[in-house]
């Protein structure tokens, strides 16, 4: 009876009601959340809504491309603008993730100074700003890079930008999108002008000349201080040095060593299936190959090149 007497009553009613309310507001949330994953735009110059073009464009993405949003919320702290245009950049990425169909990852840093995250930004070529007169560096940029290595970088988002930020958005996802790009061959007896010198030496690159000012070492220093050793003043290399004996040990798997052990490994095989098999391996065939063709060359492990980030965007493994 007092039960009854209680779901009777107006207070029981009333707190049936709010609870239905909530279950109804967290459905909503949930349904919202699920299917109308984009927001609506109020904005008088849509700012929050892609253009045809950039829908198109990340519609045609087939390899999965990775955005690495690289920001010091110090900067923010100091410069309350560039923290409202930080926010800005981010909820346009989250944009550009959500209507790409998983082919677009976001990853996003705070770089610390003398950690790796800021060693990983300054090797992809983001811009460092110095912060104060200790001259701690801030970032606020992009690096992206699709499956094949391709990478692209938006080394600091200017200001006077802002208005064309899904245009450079845009662009650096079109370009790892679509890397493949027309090639095509002209013959002609006009008179044509040669590419002009480069303006400033290849290496060091930017990146690897402001890692040499703040750590001392560049990346190919680092990856290598057993072959190699340098030094970097004023944006330019002064001093430089390779063993090539040490290389050579580190790099050269493949030479009259490997076909020697080889050799005896298959003349010492009974079983004739198994012999051909190793006749025909790639260990053996490596092995043939570097004394008829690599003989002179220097063996390189690569591991200094593929860290080194110039021309990081024309190479692609074949
Ligand atoms: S090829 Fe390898 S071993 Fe040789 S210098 Fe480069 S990183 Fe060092
Ligand atoms: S990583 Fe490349 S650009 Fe940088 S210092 Fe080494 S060779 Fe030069």
């Amino acid at each position: 009876m007092e039960l009854y007497r209680f779901f009777a009553s107006r207070r029981a009613v009333a707190i049936t009601a709010l609870v239905l309310i909530g279950v109804m507001l967290i459905s909503a949330n949930i349904v919202a959340g699920r299917f109308f994953a984009s927001r609506l735009d109020l904005t008088s110059e849509h700012l929050y809504t892609l253009s045809p073009g950039t829908r198109n464009t990340l519609a045609k993405i087939d390899e999965p491309i990775t955005l690495r949003f690289y920001y010091s919320t110090r900067l923010g702290d100091e410069v309350p603008s560039y923290g409202v245009y930080a926010q800005r950049v981010r909820e346009m990425l989250d944009q550009y993730v959500a209507k790409a169909h998983g082919r677009l990852r976001l990853e996003v840093y705070n770089p610390q100074p003398f950690s790796d995250v800021e060693d990983r930004a300054v090797a992809f070529g983001l811009k460092g700003v110095p912060l104060d007169a200790q001259g701690e560096q801030v970032y606020f940029g992009l690096a992206a890079t699709n499956s094949t290595d391709d990478q692209q970088v938006i080394a600091f988002f200017a200001p006077d930008r802002e208005r064309f930020l899904e245009y450079d958005l845009t662009k650096l996802v079109h370009a790892l999108a679509v890397p493949k790009k027309t090639v095509v061959g002209l013959i002609t007896t006009l008179p044509l002008e040669p590419d002009a010198p480069l303006a400033e030496p290849a290496c060091p690159h930017p990146g690897c000349a402001a890692m040499y000012r703040r750590i001392g070492t560049t990346p190919c220093l680092r990856v290598c201080p057993a072959c190699l050793a340098g030094t970097v003043q004023d944006r330019r290399i002064q001093t430089s040095t390779y063993d090539r004996e040490k290389c050579h040990s580190r790099a050269q798997t493949y030479g009259i060593g490997s076909f020697q052990k080889g050799l005896l490994q298959i003349v010492n095989e009974d079983d004739p299936a198994r012999r051909r098999t190793m006749i025909y391996s790639d260990f053996f065939t490596k092995s043939i190959q570097s004394l008829g063709f690599f003989r002179d060359s220097i063996a390189q492990c690569f591991e200094c090149m593929r860290v080194c980030p110039v021309g990081r965007k024309y190479r692609k493994l074949q």
